[in-house]
């Protein structure tokens, strides 16, 4: 009943040639069936509800930007409107996709070897394999470029990796790790494809999370983990090579931000006009009206920019700046919008059941994942004035 087309208000989706709407269609309508139903019990109990996965792996969402793994052609625009789709469901479901088909994948995507990306490539777009992927460090957030300190020793045809990761999602139950070290011999980074059960290797979950809780985050100890050569990422060769991944996936979490500020939305108009006070619909008084109103300003500015952001990558314009700038504005629009929906719903909006409570606090670690809003701030900043802030 309330169609994204609502909530699209200028009716960026119309940009999209004919098939990747219908692909976006199929797909709202899968996790509108399939996925909205089990989010709020896994969001209580903190688990990933895995059964989703097998139906999840056959939605034209995961590979779409690779040649060995795509099943049409399609856009980064319509890439960014499947994280919208996801995250309007799930914030959680959206990351779980967003480490698999965006980090893991992306890692090897970008910096594997032809042979890497045949190998891995197909078995994590069909969810045969689980990946996972870890450059933070407990003691290395937004410092990682400099701050790594796991370290990658040469041994004959192996590596030998010693160190900590923290927050690496899905590594719980992840086959594989994609795990970014620093050589001892040359400091530069460079990444390589880790089995789970290598000797050496323990995830953690994260307990206690008050958001994203369905997202399961390791950390993860790696002791004396022996590695052959061709599991190394073969073009990763500088922490630039890292950074690439990165640059790919971001704006994509600006995408995520819109949609889970449209979830909250859409749950906050749909209960005002439902629920009745003084009389009338609350979606009748002035100052509801007024939260709703803001609430599409923000979707719809956002909307425009995520798009033109995705257009620029499909043209080959876009720089780390442009995607910066879009994750920054979307995810502090977000923590506005699902402020408004919460007040909208009273007191329900902190009761689970609603659906708003979730946004709600799903939308602080999107704020802050993959580069704070601060840290994408100063890569904006350093673009606009010539004077880096960093160092
Ligand atoms: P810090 O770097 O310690 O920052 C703390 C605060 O200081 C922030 O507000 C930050 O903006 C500010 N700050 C730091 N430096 C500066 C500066 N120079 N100027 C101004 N302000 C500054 N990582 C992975 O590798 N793989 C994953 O799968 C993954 N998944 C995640 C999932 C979740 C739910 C979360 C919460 C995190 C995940 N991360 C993952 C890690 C994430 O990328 C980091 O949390 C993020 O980069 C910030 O690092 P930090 O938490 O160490 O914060």
């Amino acid at each position: 009943a309330f169609s994204t087309l609502r909530s699209d208000f200028y009716g960026f989706e119309d940009l999209l040639p004919e098939h990747e709407k219908t692909a976006l269609a199929g797909l709202r309508s899968y996790l509108e069936a399939e996925v909205k139903p089990v989010v709020n019990g896994a969001w209580e109990k903190a688990e990933f509800p895995r059964e989703i996965l097998p139906g999840l792996h056959r939605q034209p969402v995961f590979g779409m930007q690779w040649d060995e793994t795509k099943t049409f052609e399609n856009s980064a625009v319509y890439r960014g409107w499947v994280a919208l789709e996801l995250a309007r469901v799930d914030a959680s479901v959206a990351t779980y996709v967003g480490v698999q088909n965006g980090l893991a994948m992306g890692a090897i995507g970008v910096a594997g070897s032809p042979e890497q990306r045949a190998e891995w490539l197909p078995k994590l777009a069909s969810g045969e394999l689980i990946g996972a992927f870890g450059l933070t460090e407990p003691l290395s957030g937004s410092d990682s470029a400099q701050g790594l300190r796991t370290v990658a020793r040469r041994d004959g045809d192996d590596w030998i990796l010693d160190g900590a990761k923290r927050w690496i999602g899905n590594a719980t139950f992840s086959d594989v790790t994609v795990i970014w070290a620093r050589k001892a011999d040359d400091g530069q980074v460079t990444g390589f494809i880790v089995p789970n059960d290598t000797p050496g290797f323990t995830a953690t979950k994260i307990e206690n999370k008050q958001s994203l809780r369905i997202v399961q985050n390791a950390d993860i100890v790696l002791e004396g983990v022996r590695v052959p050569e061709r599991l190394r990422l073969q073009n990763a060769n500088t922490f630039r090579d890292t950074a690439a991944v990165l640059r790919l996936t971001r704006a994509e979490v600006a995408w995520a931000a819109v949609g889970n500020s449209i979830g909250a939305y859409e749950a906050a108009l749909k209960y005002a006009t439902e629920r009745q006070q003084f009389g009338k619909p609350i979606a009748a008084h002035q100052l509801v009206q007024d939260l709703l109103a803001k609430s599409i300003g923000n979707i719809t500015a956002s909307i425009a920019m995520v798009t033109r952001v995705s257009q620029m990558l499909d043209h080959g314009t876009q720089r780390d700046e442009h995607a910066a700038l879009a994750k920054a504005y979307a995810t502090a629009r977000m923590r506005e919008t699902v402020a408004w929906a919460r007040e909208a719903m009273g007191g329900n909006g902190i009761v689970l059941d609603y659906d708003v409570a979730r946004h709600f606090a799903d939308a602080e670690a999107l704020y802050s994942y993959e580069g704070t809003r601060e840290m994408n701030t100063l890569i904006v900043g350093k673009a606009i004035t010539g004077q880096s802030a960093f160092v």
